[in-house]
């Protein structure tokens, strides 16, 4: 091993390489042109022996770098994902040099203490209640699975079962509601608890959950009485649209139900105060999901699990529950279902404490001008309907039997990567606004390259 402290030069050059690549994704095409069977050939197979570690950096980038998607560029709406803050890219940086095991206060006081400022920083801005138990998870799929774990335990636990020791087989019943239009990642959520298909309610055409339709269903008889979770939408991914949360959370509290809210990327409409409207009793619920690598552009991956009776939490996840309820020391791996972590919490720190209240609340109600802009200027070109009220950050268009035809010009053309979707049976082009760098600039080259690919002319030349 002797002289692999040399290979630190490798880190300087993977700076140098990473600096570039940030210095070229705002003028960059957005899509990538390269195939992951292109990148596999051009990387070959395993030598015998293995190469100096410089070379390696170099030799990475140059065979990825073609085949990166710029989604850190004010011009990329693709999916829901959002890009990085400088500040949390460093912050990001710092958390894999300093390699700590961010599963125990014990191993890392360091990084347990920011991690926990930032719950409690998160909390606050939020608007949840204080005594939460926070855990941060890969992303808002496992924020979703760490909530509905301790719904389950908890809904199980009024009827006298203990699932953590018991199991599921003999268990009383457990009956989930969730919208029609709800993400699938609640569904996968739901599998990997052993909960099954939930039962659907309907919804309007927005996406919003019908809230007479949800008390009328909570209100039926159940032959076998068990326990109900609902599951609530704050940001629908076509709409943007929010559930109605102060009518949904009576009467899912009036019936004993849990509710559990998947705000991945809407919760943080909640810091806005302009969206208040959206987000109106949403602090009644019980548990919540969100993600940082979307909405506040942290590095992926950081998704944070909310639910307000910490005991709850800790029943579902932690590995010595019956210790901890008398404890007042939580470690961080208890809060989560992994064990070993990462500390995911140092770079939402980082991105909270460089933006301050102030500039999250702007950070969020730019992104959603900026797709009221992009709603505004691309409903002016001939042939265009946008389908959704645009109520947050999500636009979604349609361009007639074109929509195809006009989704792959835009791609063709490189300027900007909406996502090609379909929304109530019908092909749309989708717009998701959630990059930091969208600005007034972004929004006009956007509606310039739509406005190019639904009029058929020939595609814009590339943007550098
Ligand atoms: C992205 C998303 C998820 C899943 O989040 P991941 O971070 O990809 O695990 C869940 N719900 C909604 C509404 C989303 O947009």
């Amino acid at each position: 091993m002797n002289g692999r402290e040399n290979d630190l030069t490798a880190i300087d050059d993977a700076v140098e390489r990473a600096l570039d690549w940030l210095s070229v994704v705002p003028t960059r095409e957005v899509p990538s042109r390269l195939t992951p069977e292109e990148v596999i050939a051009s990387l070959g197979d395993l030598s015998e022996r293995g190469r100096p570690a410089p070379e390696v950096i170099d030799s990475l980038d140059e065979a990825v770098r073609p085949g990166l998607m710029a989604s850190g560029s004010g011009r990329f709406f693709g999916w829901v994902m959002g890009a990085t803050l400088p500040v949390a890219i460093g912050a990001d940086w710092l958390v894999t040099a300093w390699d700590q095991n961010a599963g125990m206060r014990d191993s890392t006081p360091g990084v347990v203490g920011v991690e926990e400022t930032a719950a409690r920083w998160l909390l606050d801005l939020l608007g949840l209640p204080e005594d939460s138990a926070v855990g941060f998870t890969t992303g808002a799929t496992m924020a979703n699975f760490t909530g509905l774990a301790a719904a389950r335990g908890a809904v199980l636990s009024r009827l006298g079962w203990d699932v953590e020791t018991q199991g599921l087989i003999g268990a009383p019943p457990v009956r989930v509601l969730v919208g029609e239009e709800r993400h699938g990642s609640i569904d996968l959520a739901l599998r990997y608890l052993g909960l099954g298909r939930a039962e659907t309610v309907r919804v309007d055409d927005q996406g919003r959950i019908d809230v007479a339709d949800l008390a009328s269903r909570l209100a039926e008889p159940s032959e076998t009485r068990g326990g109900t979770i609902v599951c609530l939408q704050a940001g629908n991914i076509h709409s943007g649209a929010f559930d109605d949360f102060a009518g949904a959370v009576e009467a899912a509290h009036r019936h004993g139900a849990w509710v559990h809210v998947d705000g991945a990327f809407g919760l943080w409409a909640a810091v806005v105060p302009d969206l208040a409207d959206l987000t109106a009793g949403l602090a009644g619920a019980d548990s919540w999901a969100t993600d940082a690598h979307k909405t506040l552009n942290t590095p992926y991956d950081c998704g944070i699990s909310v639910v307000a009776d910490a005991k709850a939490a800790l029943a579902a996840t932690s590995s010595h529950a019956s210790y901890l309820l008398t404890s007042s020391r939580v470690d961080p791996h208890e809060l989560v279902p992994e064990m070993s972590r990462r500390a995911r919490g140092v770079p939402v720190w980082a991105a909270l404490a460089y933006l301050g209240r102030d500039g999250v609340r702007n950070l969020v109600a730019g992104l959603v001008e900026a797709a009221r802009g992009i709603a505004d200027g691309i409903s002016a070109i001939p042939g265009t309907t946008v389908l959704n009220d645009v109520v947050y950050t999500q636009v979604s268009a349609t361009f007639g039997d074109r929509t195809g035809e006009v989704f792959g010009r835009i791609i063709e053309d490189g300027t900007i990567m909406p996502s090609a979707s379909v929304w109530h049976g019908q092909p749309v082009i989708r717009f998701s606004v959630s990059s930091w760098r969208t600005g007034t600039e972004e929004v006009a080259q956007t509606v310039r390259a739509v406005r190019t690919a639904a009029e058929g002319a020939d595609v814009l030349s590339p943007v550098s």
